[in-house]
């Protein structure tokens, strides 16, 4: 079975919870998210359930994502937006709010008054080193 019967995206995805579909083919599914942060804001979803990002394989990503650009431009010509933020938030922590894995496609404009307000840090002496080494050494464990 593809669907997790108690998720919304699952049930978006095989039409038993209606929503305003923008596209669809046999791995994916974008529609208009119901509270839009602007005009056209989408959500693009695989219709086979995964909670992250980090759970799927990288056919099923490259199925998706390929359609991103074409998606965002054909939102932006739409709602005459100057640019365009594509989120994709994995875990609670994160601001995942939906367990199913989904990319937000956000049209942007100068004057939206949506902000973009993220608190870059900066690392003490030497750590950026020893995370760098950490990341590498991670990388060999998860290899493809
Ligand atoms: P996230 O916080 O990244 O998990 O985002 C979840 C998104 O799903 C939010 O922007 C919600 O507005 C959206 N959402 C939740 N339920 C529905 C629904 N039934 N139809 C469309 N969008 C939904
Ligand atoms: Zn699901």
């Amino acid at each position: 079975m593809n669907g997790a019967t108690n998720c919304v995206f699952c049930n978006i995805a095989s039409g038993q919870i209606p929503s305003l579909k923008i596209f669809e083919d046999e791995t994916i599914f974008a529609f208009l998210d119901i509270s839009p942060l602007a005009e056209g804001h989408l959500l693009v979803v695989p219709k086979k359930h995964y909670v992250s990002l980090a759970d799927m394989p990288e056919d099923q990503v490259a199925a998706l994502t390929r359609h991103l650009p074409r998606l965002m431009r054909a939102v932006m010509g739409a709602v005459g937006a100057e640019g365009c933020n594509i989120l994709q938030n994995n875990g609670r922590s994160a601001g995942q709010e939906v367990q199913h894995v989904h990319w937000h496609v956000i049209p942007r404009s100068a004057d939206d008054g949506l902000g973009y307000r993220w608190n870059a840090s900066s690392y003490a002496e030497g750590r950026d080193e020893k995370v760098q080494k950490d990341v590498l050494a991670a990388l060999t464990v998860h290899a493809h």
